[in-house]
C-alpha cells in the first residue's frame, strides 16, 4: 500500500524541518523522512557539537593564561576528556530531542524513520513502506570524504563523525587538511593537551582566503605549538609499532610525521549515491551534487534539492537559506534566488574569522579598482583589554561605486562583528553609511568606521 502526501521531505537536516513547518499553513501534509539523528550534521556531528568542544578548549586555554590576568589557579590545568565529551553530548542531545519532539508533534507532519530511496519521480520507499507525493524536497546533506591515500587501510583513521566519540586525549593527532574542519579540531585538541601536526596539500592554510589571512592563521596556530606541514603533495600512511607514520612527500627522501592518531579533514561528499536518484531521473554533477537552478529546483519538475547536497553552499546557514528560498517561491509568491545571497561564513578557531563577500584577491581578479582598509587587532582597544589581540580586520570597497565588496575579521568577536558589514552589503548601501555610523565603545565594531576612513 502506498501512503499519499502533499510533500515528502528526505532528511531532517537544517533545511527539511523548516520546510516541513511551513507546509501546514498552506494546507499541505508532509512526510518527513530521517534515517539517523534528527538535525543532521549540523546538530549531531558538525556545528553544535564542535563549537561546544571549542568552548571547552577555550576554557582550558584561558585557564592556562590566567596568571596573565592576575588570576592565580592552584596547580596546573588539566582536561578531563570524558567530561568534555559529556558536556558536548548533553548540549547536542538536548537540541536533538527538542527538534524530534517538535517534528513529531507538528500538525500535518508524519515522521518516518528509515532510509529513503526514490522509486520514481513521485514515489519513495522507506524500508517496506512506500510513500508518494507530487512535491519532494531532498535535504540529504553530506559526509566526510575519504580520499584514496596509500596505506590508509592500515591505520585506524578518524573523521569528523568518529571524532565525536573521542573521550580520550590522543598523544599526537595528525590532522590531514588545513581548512575549517582541520583547523578547528587541530587547535581544539592542542588546547586539550595533544601534540598536533596539520598536514596541508596546498601551499597555505585555508587556501581560498587571501594570503595575508592564511599567514595570520598559520601564526595563530603555530604560536600554540601546532606544527604545520604545507605542500604535502603526496600523502601515504604506514604503521611503526604503536605509531602512525604519515609520509608527506613521496619523491625525495620522504619526510614523515609520526603520531598516534590521524584525523582526515579533506572535504565532504554529498549523500546522493544511495538515494535512487536514477529512478526519478534527477541529474547530478560529476562530484555527485544534485544540479539545481536559481530557485533550487532540480531538472525534474516537483523535486527540489536543498542544503549541502546541491553544492551551492556547505554551511548550516546556506542550507537554512535554501529552505527559505524554496518556501518563499512556492508558498509566499516571493521570488527569492540563490544568486541574491552574499558569501558569508565563520572559521571557529580562536580568534575566529568572520568572512563576508569577496576576498581582496577575488575583487582584483574581477578587474575592480579597489580601496582596502586594514587594522591590526593590536589597535583595537577591546581586543587589547581582553588580552586577545591576534589577527586583523580587512575590508575591500569598490573605488568607483563605493559598494563594500568583502570583508574579513580575523580577531576576537570576528564572527559577530562581520554582520554589521554584511547587513550593509545586503542593503546595497555605500560604505560611507557605516563609516558615519556611531558605534558603541569599547567594542571591536567601533573600529570598523575608523578602518573605512583609512582605506587606501
Ligand atoms: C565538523 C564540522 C563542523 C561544521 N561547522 C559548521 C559551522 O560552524 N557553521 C556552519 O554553518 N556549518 C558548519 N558545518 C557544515 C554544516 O554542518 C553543514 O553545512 C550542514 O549540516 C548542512 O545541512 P544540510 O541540511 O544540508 O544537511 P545535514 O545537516 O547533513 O542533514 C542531512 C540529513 O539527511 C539525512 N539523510 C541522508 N540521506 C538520507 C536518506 N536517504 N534517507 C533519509 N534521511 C537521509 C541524514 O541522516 C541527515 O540527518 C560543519 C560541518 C562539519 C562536518
Amino acid at each position: 500500500m502506498t501512503l499519499n502526501f502533499d510533500a515528502i521531505i528526505i532528511g531532517a537536516g537544517q533545511a527539511g524541518p523548516y520546510l516541513q513547518s511551513r507546509l501546514p499553513a498552506s494546507g499541505m501534509r508532509g512526510a518527513m523522512v530521517e534515517r539517523k539523528g534528527f538535525g543532521g550534521t549540523w546538530l549531531n556531528k558538525g556545528c553544535i557539537p564542535t563549537k561546544t568542544m571549542v568552548a571547552s578548549a577555550y576554557a582550558a586555554h584561558l585557564a592556562r593564561r590566567a596568571a596573565e590576568f592576575g588570576v592565580l589557579l592552584d596547580g596546573g590545568v588539566s582536561v578531563d576528556m570524558k567530561r568534555v565529551k559529556a558536556r558536548k553530548d548533553e548540549v547536542f542531545l538536548k537540541s536533538r530531542s527538542g527538534l524530534e519532539t517538535w517534528l513529531k508533534g507538528m500538525e500535518g507532519c508524519t515522521v518516518i524513520q528509515g532510509h529513503a530511496r526514490f522509486d520514481s519521480a513521485t514515489e519513495v520507499s522507506v524500508g517496506t513502506e512506500r510513500i508518494s507525493a507530487p512535491k519532494i524536497f531532498i535535504n540529504v546533506g553530506g559526509r566526510a570524504a575519504v580520499p584514496e591515500m596509500r596505506g590508509l587501510a592500515v591505520v585506524k583513521y578518524l573523521t569528523n563523525s568518529s571524532m565525536m566519540e573521542v573521550d580520550y586525549l590522543p598523544r599526537h593527532l595528525i590532522v590531514v587538511g588545513g581548512s575549517y574542519i582541520g583547523l578547528e579540531f587541530g587547535q581544539m585538541f592542542r588546547r586539550f593537551g595533544s601534540e598536533v601536526t596539520i598536514i596541508e596539500m596546498g601551499p597555505r592554510l585555508i587556501g581560498k582566503e587571501d594570503e595575508d589571512i592564511s599567514a595570520a592563521i598559520g601564526q595563530i596556530v603555530e604560536s600554540e605549538g601546532i606544527k604545520v606541514r604545507l605542500n604535502a603533495k603526496c600523502i601515504a600512511f604506514s604503521r611503526r609499532g604503536e605509531d602512525v607514520i604519515a609520509q608527506v612527500d613521496c619523491e625525495d627522501d620522504a619526510p614523515e610525521v609520526s603520531g598516534s592518531h590521524v584525523l582526515l579533514a579533506v572535504g565532504r561528499r554529498p549523500n546522493t549515491h544511495d538515494l535512487g536518484l536514477e529512478n526519478a531521473g534527477v541529474a547530478v554533477d560529476k562530484r555527485g551534487y544534485i544540479e539545481v537552478d536559481d530557485e533550487l529546483q532540480t531538472n525534474v519538475p516537483g523535486i527540489w534539492a536543498v542544503g549541502d547536497c546541491n553544492g551551492k553552499g556547505a554551511f548550516t546557514h546556506t542550507s537554512f537559506n535554501d529552505a527559505e528560498i524554496v518556501a518563499a517561491n512556492l508558498l509566499d509568491a516571493d521570488p527569492r534566488r540563490v544568486s541574491d545571497r552574499i558569501t558569508a561564513y565563520g572559521l571557529y578557531i580562536d580568534p575566529p574569522l568572520g568572512r563576508a563577500g569577496m576576498t581582496e584577491t577575488e575583487a582584483r581578479r574581477n578587474g575592480r579598482k579597489v580601496l582596502v582598509g586594514m587594522r591590526p587587532m593590536t589597535k583595537v582597544g577591546r581586543a587589547v583589554e581582553k588580552g586577545e589581540s591576534q589577527g586583523f580586520m580587512k575590508i575591500v570597497v569598490d573605488a568607483e561605486t563605493r559598494a563594500i565588496l568583502g570583508a574579513a575579521i580575523l580577531g576576537v568577536g570576528g564572527d559577530e562583528v562581520i554582520h554589521s558589514i554584511l547587513d550593509v552589503m545586503y542593503a546595497k548601501a555605500p560604505y560611507t553609511v557605516i563609516q558615519r555610523a556611531m558605534h558603541i565603545h569599547p567594542t571591536v565594531s567601533e573600529l570598523v568606521p575608523t578602518m573605512l576612513g583609512e582605506m587606501k
